[in-house]
């Protein structure tokens, strides 16, 4: 699975597929819930960190396929959930439409952008959706209205072993130069502030309310810190960095001391932003993080 994160750590999986049409994917699906294989979907594994053991399931990415986008002159957009957001924000902004433009820098895909509920600088994914279409392991196709939905900070309420194939959203018309500013500043300050130099998953906590996780690390001095070849950056203490060979034992090794400090000197929980694959409950138990 190192080489399907950006953090480039991971152990194999039993099976790892890029199904490319909808019947493959059902197929594929059908196949998993007779055989009773457990099943992982993955954009671009941009937000996931799996564990050394890796994973005895299959593993299913659209990232390299159900690449279609379509944007209409009325501001309504129909994407294939292995649409890259990058390309989805450029696209969008360029048509002149406006409420992605902040997310331009978020890697990964339209798919893990939904089910994250991925944002930046204010605003999130899920703001201009309309609907999405997800297949569940049956096979079955369904249709769920925004209203049907639950987006929260970094959250959504898509169903386990729902895998999202498509999205309809609807963006109202901007101005050009305005767009096209928010999107520079965007980038800009992501240059500034991470460290996107080295392999990372991004931000490793969500924000506890009132505060900035990486401002609570910072303050505990963790800035730095290292666990064999990962690293809590120096440039944003909620990244940690791979410097080349980090394990995931390493990472929740740094991710268990920030925490520990971090409540001991704030007195707040810090929750993962980050998903986890692979690790049995016993390492989570190791690494305090059972509850998680
Ligand atoms: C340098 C860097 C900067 C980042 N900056 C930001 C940021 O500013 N804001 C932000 O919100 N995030 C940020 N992230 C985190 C990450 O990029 C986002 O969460 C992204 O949207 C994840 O997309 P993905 O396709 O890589 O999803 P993955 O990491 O592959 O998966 C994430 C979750 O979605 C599920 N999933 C993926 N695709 C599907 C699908 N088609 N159907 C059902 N489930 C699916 C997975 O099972 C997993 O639970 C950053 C990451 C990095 C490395």
């Amino acid at each position: 699975m190192r080489e399907h994160t950006t953090f480039g750590i991971g152990g194999p999986a039993a099976g790892f597929h890029f199904p490319d049409s909808r019947s493959e994917l059902g197929k594929l699906l059908k196949y998993a819930k007779a055989e009773e294989l457990p099943v992982y979907y993955v954009g671009s594994g941009s937000n996931l960190l799996v564990s050394d053991e890796g994973f005895d399931g299959i593993v299913i990415s659209i990232a390299k396929t159900f690449t279609d986008l379509d944007i209409r002159a009325d501001g309504s957009v129909f994407c294939e959930a292995g649409v890259m957001t990058g390309k989805f924000v450029r696209d969008i902004s360029r048509a002149g439409f406006t409420g992605v433009e902040t997310l331009s820098g978020v890697p990964g895909t339209v798919g893990g952008a939904l089910v994250m509920n991925a944002g930046a600088f204010g605003h999130e994914i899920s703001e201009h959706l309309r609907q999405v279409t997800v297949l569940r392991l049956n096979g079955e196709e369904r249709v769920y209205k925004k209203a049907e939905l639950n987006f929260a900070y970094r959250e959504s309420s898509f169903q386990e072993g729902e895998f999202i194939i498509s999205a309809e959203f609807k963006f109202p018309a901007g101005d050009i130069t305005e767009i096209r500013n928010r999107q520079e500043m965007a980038s800009l300050k992501r240059r500034k502030h991470q460290p996107l130099k080295y392999r990372s998953a991004g931000s490793i906590f969500k924000n506890p309310p009132s505060f900035a996780a990486g401002y609570l690390i910072e303050q505990t001095g963790l800035k730095g810190a290292r666990s064999g070849d990962a690293m809590i950056s120096g440039r944003h203490a909620n990244f940690i960095v791979n410097l080349g060979k980090a394990t995931a034992e390493n990472v929740m090794e740094l991710i268990k001391r920030a925490r520990k400090r971090v409540s001991e000197q704030f007195d707040i929980r810090l929750e993962l932003e980050i998903e986890l694959l692979g690790f049995s409950r016993k390492m989570l138990t190791k690494y305090a993080l059972s509850t998680v």
